[in-house]
């Protein structure tokens, strides 16, 4: 499949340690070669750049984007995006001609890249979480990570009524909510008010959802169900003793369990859409359709609804219990651990400020240029007037000139938003895939069947009991990218909204 264009070829030299798996430049020419070759790719020029990628400002790097700014060539084959950027201010200058479509096409052996939005975001995350930056996070993770639970340290976002120290990267008593925290659990452990009033206690306190809603009853039974503070930390289903200031004591937390214990009594059953959390969240592998489920017995099984008239199904059903781990399991595999998700916010924000100061040494540069152009232009009409030149010459050098004036005011323009945005995307992500484990550790059934719908969309299904799943853009790109390869495994949740029944089929 030719791609219409005229194609740069880009190898980078490996300078940095980092870049040890890369291949040697002849290795990437030749291969790079071999697939233009192939899918019949016109190649201009091949480009060797012997410079690292992780700072702005490489030589080749710069004439390329030169070049295609002024239409020389309209894509770019390399061994993959690292190869091209390893900051987010080449990143962006790539992106930024693949928005104006001065870039056709990007090609790379390693690396799938399309011009949808999605395709730009995941780029752009390529280009920022390189792989230096991984493999060096994934390094210092591995080394204090245990380390950290071991010492009694919080290894997660602060929960309501503490707050993350990034200073000692502990957590530590928020002055000002950890009373209204104390107050919550006091509330509750009266016996006299119900989740529901509770919503409206916290609101009238300023604890509320962004949007100014009062927080959902199960924010507020996690807070109540929080061992963290009387001390202790749950995480990946064990229960650790903290190094943190409890906030409140054992007993009062004691008092809080009794009273829901005693009203798990007197409940009656949850409504059928909420005993069957994962009801059509996935699909039979066999025959596409979905999968429902039933409850028999107090407890909830799932099934091939089977109604694939080409297809005799023959797959069994599946207890809740059996596939609620299988589903925390999947999700674990895009939750982005918080000392991760730490390290890459500040190396965001480290970037902004690099692309703030770069924009605007940018934008300075394209001002003088365009002055230059103007007084260019009118030196040229003054040569035609005195008959120095032809009009016809005056013409063509006019419009080389006006449309270079074009593409610059247009780059002007866009210089400062559309980095911007994509940095505030890749920030909404990498909060969403950090929350992410906290649903997998304390949220309900259904908060992680709506996690994984996100994740998945409608590519989850069952196989003969196994669930697996592919996930959609740009949530791939955590797994694809190994970043969780050394996750600590998660557990699945206790099952608080099903009454446990010793009469189930363990089929
Ligand atoms: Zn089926």
């Amino acid at each position: 499949m030719a791609v219409p264009g005229k194609y740069f070829i880009y190898a980078r030299k490996s300078t940095d340690v980092e870049d040890k798996q890369v291949r040697s430049i002849d290795a990437q020419l030749s291969e790079l070669r071999a697939i233009a070759q192939r899918d019949g790719l016109f190649v201009v020029a091949e480009l060797v750049e012997k410079q690292s990628a992780k700072a702005p400002g490489r030589p080749v790097f710069n004439s390329m984007l030169n070049s295609i700014q002024h239409g020389e060539a309209n894509a770019i084959l390399a061994w993959h995006p690292d190869r091209l950027a390893r900051n987010m201010t080449d990143g962006g200058r790539i992106i930024d001609l693949v928005d104006t479509e001065k870039i056709a096409a990007l090609r790379f052996p390693t690396f799938w890249f399309d011009t949808t939005p999605q395709g730009k975001f995941m780029l752009s995350m390529a280009f920022s979480q390189s792989k230096y930056y991984v493999d060096a996070l994934a390094e210092n993770t591995k080394r204090g990570y245990r380390e950290k639970i071991r010492r009694g340290e919080y290894p997660g976002i602060a929960p309501l009524g503490y707050l993350n120290d990034p200073r000692i990267k502990r957590i530590v008593i928020d002055r000002e909510r950890a009373p209204v925290v104390v107050e919550l659990f006091e509330e509750f452990a009266t016996g006299k008010v119900t989740i529901e009033g509770l919503r409206d206690f916290l609101r009238k306190r300023g604890i509320q959802s962004q949007t100014g809603r009062p927080k959902s009853n199960e924010f507020i039974t996690r807070i109540l169900k929080n061992p963290i503070y009387y001390g202790h930390f749950r995480y990946a289903g064990d229960i650790h003793e903290g190094v943190h200031d409890a906030i409140l004591t054992k007993a009062l937390f004691d008092r809080v369990q009794e009273v829901f214990a005693r009203r798990w009594r007197y409940t009656r059953p949850k409504p059928a859409s909420v005993a069957k959390p994962f009801l059509d969240l996935f699909r039979c592998s066999q025959c596409g359709m979905s999968i429902t489920g039933e409850v028999q017995k107090g407890c909830t099984y799932y099934r091939c609804t089977k109604k694939n008239k080409a297809i005799k199904c023959s797959q069994p059903y599946i207890r809740e219990d059996a596939l609620s781990p299988q589903l925390s399991r999947l999700l674990s595999r895009y939750s982005l651990r918080s000392d991760w998700a730490e390290q890459m916010l500040q190396k965001l924000q480290a970037e902004q400020v690099d692309a703030t100061r770069l924009t605007e040494e940018r934008a300075v540069v394209i001002r003088r240029e365009i002055e230059r152009l103007k007084g260019k232009t009118s030196r040229l009409l003054e040569m035609r007037l005195d008959g120095e030149i032809e009009a016809s010459t005056h013409l063509k050098k006019k419009a080389t000139m006006m449309a270079e004036k074009k593409s610059l005011d247009e780059e002007l323009a866009n210089l400062d938003q559309t980095r911007h945005t994509r940095i505030e995307l890749f920030r909404n992500w990498i909060s969403e895939a950090t929350n992410l484990g906290e649903t997998i550790d304390n949220g309900t059934l259904d908060d992680q069947a709506t996690a994984a719908r996100k994740i998945f969309g409608s590519n989850l299904f069952l196989d003969r009991k196994r669930a697996r799943g592919e996930a959609v853009k740009p949530w791939a790109f955590l797994a694809v990218n190994g970043l969780s390869d050394d996750m600590v495994p998660r557990t699945r949740i206790e099952l608080v909204t099903l009454p446990s029944s010793g009469e189930c089929s363990t089929n």
